[in-house]
């Protein structure tokens, strides 16, 4: 019998469907698993709640290792059960389902999802895995013996990568059951992530390519107050924290909220009552004079508006106004010279 004639045989509704292919269908438990040791992991390095000290550094890192293994072999299951034998050839169906073998180690875990899943990592988020490998089994043999400062540091390094492992290799393959709850397991670990400075910076370094080029919409988020909300015509989201905006309403009473600010003023460009003034955007991060529209996501300075003369609204300078010392926007215009030509 083939290993493959064992999976179809045997491995029922654990069959892994790839992605695009078919939709996802699986019930998977090592991933609650997985998500709770984060819960653990969070909860020690959190500097909001208590100073980090060395017992926090030990069990966070325990349960951060633990983490990692529990998730990369639950990815590495998902693409076939006898992979996370540390010598698949003698995998056995029964010794997988009684638990009874011995099983692979994180790093050939990471080797095997990369060349057999197809998986990509980059090698900074391997060496992190190595490193902190390595730190647990110095932590469990003679305690705490590097500075605790590059323990965390590296422990924030394989936090941030377990995060974007688990959101783009992991979920997306799981029952939107599963997705549901992941999603919910998930709130404490991400809200927790916040206070870690270690966690923090690296996040914020990865997220400097990705956000490049979005720089002149970039600007604080509501809810994570990290430079990372990427805003698009009627709302945006936050590469942070993943807080989502789908409408300009709700963004823009967060944004009222944060720049107590009054209300929303007419935009000149689409006409819309969705002109937030104050906000800071990443390219020019010491100009707050701006007027932002939410709705179209047209960009003034103060300096490039002025107010109609006629209705109050904000209306561009224009080049070729000739200097009226009130202009007037072309709704007041139209109303000012009806009798024109006549
Ligand atoms: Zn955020
Ligand atoms: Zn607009
Ligand atoms: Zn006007």
């Amino acid at each position: 019998m083939t290993s493959a004639d064992q999976a179809s045989a045997g491995a029922g509704e654990r069959r892994y469907a790839p992605p695009g292919r078919t939709s996802p269908q699986l019930d998977f438990p090592p991933i609650r698993n997985g998500i709770d040791y984060l819960v653990s992991v969070v909860e020690r390095l959190d500097e909001n709640t208590s100073v980090v000290d060395d017992r926090d550094l030990k069990y966070a890192v325990l349960h951060l290792q633990a983490a990692a293994e529990v998730l990369l072999k639950a990815r590495l299951q998902l693409e076939h059960w006898s992979l996370v034998f540390k010598d698949p050839g003698t995998a056995t169906r029964k010794a997988f389902d009684s638990a009874d073998f011995e099983s692979c180690g994180t790093v050939a875990a990471v080797d095997r999802l990369r060349d057999i899943a197809g998986l990509a990592f980059d090698k900074k988020e391997t060496d992190a895995l190595k490193e902190l490998a390595k730190d647990r089994n110095a932590l469990q043999h003679y305690g705490l013996t590097h500075s605790a400062r590059a323990v965390e540091a590296r422990a924030g390094r394989v936090l941030d990568f377990l995060m974007r492992f688990l959101e783009d290799d992991l979920l997306p393959l799981l029952s939107s059951r599963e997705q549901g709850r992941a999603a919910r397991d998930m709130v404490t670990v991400s809200e927790g992530v916040r206070n870690i400075s270690s966690y923090v910076k690296r996040r914020l370094d990865r997220l400097r390519g990705e956000l490049r080029g979005h720089e002149s919409l970039t600007v604080q988020c509501p809810d994570c107050e990290q430079m990372t909300l990427v805003l698009v015509p009627g709302g945006g989201t936050c590469h942070f924290c993943g807080a989502s905006w789908s409408s300009d309403a709700s963004l823009a009473s967060d944004f009222l909220d944060v720049l107590n600010a009054e209300g929303l003023v007419q935009c000149p460009q689409c006409d819309e009552y969705d002109v937030v003034e104050g906000l800071v955007f990443a390219d020019d991060p010491i100009a707050s004079d701006t007027v932002f529209c939410l709705s179209c996501t047209a960009r003034y300075t103060s300096a490039e508006l002025t107010s109609c003369a006629g209705c109050l609204r904000w209306w561009p300078i224009e080049a070729d106004d000739g200097g009226p010392i009130a202009p007037l926007c072309p709704g007041c215009r139209a109303q000012a010279e009806p009798e024109d030509g006549v």
